[in-house]
């Protein structure tokens, strides 16, 4: 299907992706006291147009939407945490919802406090941006998918240190993304950028470096410079070849590359 290699750390699980969408509704959100109900509607309505979810999860969050959406048309009503739990318990029992237990498969690290949900939320991020691209979505531009993600971020992302550098980071994304194609682009350099600046801090996984991304053994082709062989920031690439950067994310975090069972 592609020239790309796939390494088993890099692989894309359908539970990573679920599990940070049950820690965002039952854990993230839900510990503020008043919810930014535009913010949270306004992302729900990415996933949904967006997120390439297994059916069930795919009515849990059509409803979920129609029901945000009611709540901010009705400007005085407030979104209260409590209201979203009773809406999250209501679905538990059918057949309408995510997963209960958050667990993890390539974000899980070395021990507890390391990857986990910031990595999962990564990776919902560019599967995201890439499925808005791949389904060809027409009502959002890519400068809309990145200012959905960047409204999460700045509302309920609970990593305050990370929300704040996100949000400055993308201060400017819509003077400088435009189409979906540019956010995977741009998304995936912001991504690069916080790996390298977090490549020099002790609280990084050992066994999970941070690295630039895509090494060269999922895509060699990627870069220019031929030089580097082990990613880490002293011989990162200096050229990167954005259009095959980018047909290589269109790949990687693609609908056929997410791994449904535990088996694949
Ligand atoms: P992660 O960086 O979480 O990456 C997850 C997976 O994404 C990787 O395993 C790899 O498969 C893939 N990937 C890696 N790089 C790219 C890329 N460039 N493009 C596409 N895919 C890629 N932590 C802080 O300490 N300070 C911060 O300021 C901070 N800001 C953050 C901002 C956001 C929006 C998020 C979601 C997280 C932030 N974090 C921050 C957490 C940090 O970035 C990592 O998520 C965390 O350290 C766990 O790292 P990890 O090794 O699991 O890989």
């Amino acid at each position: 299907m592609s020239n790309f290699s796939f390494l088993p750390r890099y692989d894309i699980h359908m539970r990573d992706l679920e599990s940070a969408l049950s820690f965002i509704f039952t854990r993230e959100i839900v510990i503020k006291k008043i919810l930014h109900k535009e913010n949270l509607e306004r992302f729900v309505g990415l996933l949904v147009q967006c997120f390439p979810a297994r059916p069930a999860v795919n009515r849990f969050l059509k409803i979920l939407h129609k029901w945000l959406q009611g709540i901010v048309k009705d400007k005085d009503r407030p979104l209260r945490p409590s209201a979203l739990r009773l809406f999250y318990n209501m679905h538990k029992a059918d057949n309408t919802s995510l997963p209960e237990n958050v667990e993890w498969r390539t974000c899980q690290g070395s021990r507890p406090q390391y990857r986990g949900y910031p990595c999962s939320l990564w990776i919902l991020f560019h599967t995201l941006t890439v499925n808005c691209a791949t389904r060809g979505i027409t009502s959002l531009t890519g400068a809309d998918v990145l200012a959905r993600i960047r409204g999460y971020v700045k509302s309920f992302f609970s990593c305050l240190e990370c929300s704040k550098h996100f949000y400055n980071m993308s201060k400017n994304v819509e003077k400088e993304v435009h189409t979906h194609n540019e956010a995977i682009l741009w998304l995936w350099r912001a991504h690069n950028k916080v790996n390298k600046r977090l490549s020099k801090e002790p609280s990084t996984d050992p066994h999970f470096p941070k690295i630039a991304y895509p090494p060269k053994d999922l895509c060699i082709e990627c870069s220019d410079d031929r030089k580097g062989h082990n990613n880490t920031w002293n011989d990162s690439p200096s050229t990167w070849r954005d259009n095959v950067v980018l047909n290589y994310l269109k790949v990687h975090y693609s609908v056929h590359n997410i791994r449904l069972s535990e088996s694949e």
